[in-house]
């Protein structure tokens, strides 16, 4: 007989972008006239810089070449993406990260939810309400639901998780936050460290959109004191580069992290995972290691750095803009997410109506990331200029 995981039926369907896309078509088939602007999915819009384009087209030409030709990489990603990732992301800013310590993968979605499978059964699971729902979904999969800990991300925490009274095993933290918009400052992240420290929890730390960091604030965990004992960070080159359909991140597991087990011996993260990346994941294509390491170079830098700064600039401009006509906004500054407090009288899915009928604005409801997210909206600034200036109008149009 087949038997299923029976934690699948655990999940709860998911059904926020399935009822936006309903309500959205629905409003445009009995509104034709009207044009809507799209300001809720958080995928890119701006094509893939220049140097990533030519790298792809020299690497299908050395694929399609016998001389050049290469068939299964090293499952840990090519040394040459390895060694650039750490020089640049890591020795560079002054971090001490090794290139055997990086694992190339097809992004940071994957690896935050396939590095449950080095973990046992019953942890105690720290995630922050609202939050990016894979952390979530991924744990309730491995049969953790009844030990999640959800950690209020509000106006008083400065919507990101502070650390709980009691011992958690997994704690997974993102900043810039995905939906909040929230950084974390090096304080924050150095009491996280100490907690986890002193708690004997691993930190599971999401740097997606560490690119649009634009202040002082930490990209890397493994800036504050400590972290290299406690934490494993998952990068991604999908924000920072348009890489959302090119597919390429990577995960850094530091080779002192270690666990201690039930009969008191210390096993090494970094070699479960090269274990589990060894056997069940052959790589990330030639052509698109190359491509990832064409964004460390000058041109490349430059080149992601513009597309970045265009997207801040549509943040600032929505942020701005609603502050104006009086909306509580946060987020918007070290991320491509404005988190927009509704007026009273609404929730997050009424004020989402408003907007989509009034403004012809599609937003994504702050509930739908979690119990906390109720009376938010959040508003993505990976649109265009130009949409993103017509949008604020007709938004603050509605004011007046
Ligand atoms: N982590 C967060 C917080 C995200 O918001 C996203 C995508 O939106 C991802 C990870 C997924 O990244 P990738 O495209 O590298 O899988």
């Amino acid at each position: 007989m087949i038997t299923i995981n029976k934690n699948y039926l655990d999940l709860e369907k998911s059904y926020l972008f399935t009822d936006i896309a309903r309500k959205v078509n629905a409003f445009e088939k009995a509104n034709p006239d009207k044009k809507v602007i799209r300001l809720g999915i958080g995928d890119v819009t701006l094509p893939l810089p220049q140097v990533c384009v030519d790298a792809l087209k020299e690497g299908a030409e050395e694929m399609g070449n016998k001389e050049t030709f290469r068939g299964y990489g090293p499952e840990q990603g090519y040394p040459f993406l390895r060694d650039i990732i750490a020089k640049c992301d890591f020795s560079d800013r002054g971090i001490d990260i090794d290139a055997d310590d990086i694992f190339v993968s097809d992004g940071a979605k994957s690896d935050t939810g396939n590095i449950l499978d080095i973990f046992g059964p019953n942890l105690k699971v720290a995630v922050g309400d609202p939050v990016y729902p894979v952390y979530l979904d991924t744990n309730i999969m491995a049969g953790n639901k009844d030990s999640i800990i959800k950690l209020p991300c509000t106006a008083e925490t400065n919507f990101q998780p502070v650390p709980p009274s009691k011992p958690v095993d997994l704690i997974y933290l993102c900043s810039p936050n995905n939906p909040t918009g929230s950084v974390m400052d090096h304080e924050t992240m150095q009491a996280w460290v100490d907690y986890a420290l002193e708690n004997k929890s691993l930190i599971l730390f999401d740097a997606a959109y560490e690119a649009f960091i634009s202040d002082d604030s930490p990209h890397s965990i493994y800036e504050v004191n400590g972290a290299k004992k406690c934490a494993i960070e998952f990068r991604s080159f999908s924000k920072k580069a348009g890489f959302t359909g090119v597919r390429c991140g990577y995960t850094v597991v530091p080779s002192d992290l270690t666990v201690t087990t039930e009969n008191g011996s210390e096993i090494k993260l970094r070699e479960l995972w090269n274990r589990r990346q060894t056997t069940k994941f052959n790589g990330v294509s030639y052509i698109v290691q190359k491509a990832a390491a064409a964004v460390y170079t000058p041109e490349g830098e430059k080149q992601c750095r513009e597309n970045i700064e265009y997207y801040l600039r549509n943040a600032s401009l929505i942020k701005e803009a609603l502050e104006e006509v009086g909306y509580e906004v946060s987020g918007g500054k070290n991320a491509p997410y404005v988190w927009l407090s509704i007026p009273d009288g609404h929730t997050s899915w009424s004020f989402f109506d408003y907007l989509l009928e009034n403004a012809n604005v599609v937003t994504t409801p702050g509930s739908g990331f979690g119990a906390c997210g109720e009376g938010y909206i959040r508003i993505s600034s990976f649109g265009s200029y130009e949409d993103c200036v017509e949008a604020v109008e007709r938004i603050k149009n509605l004011k007046a």
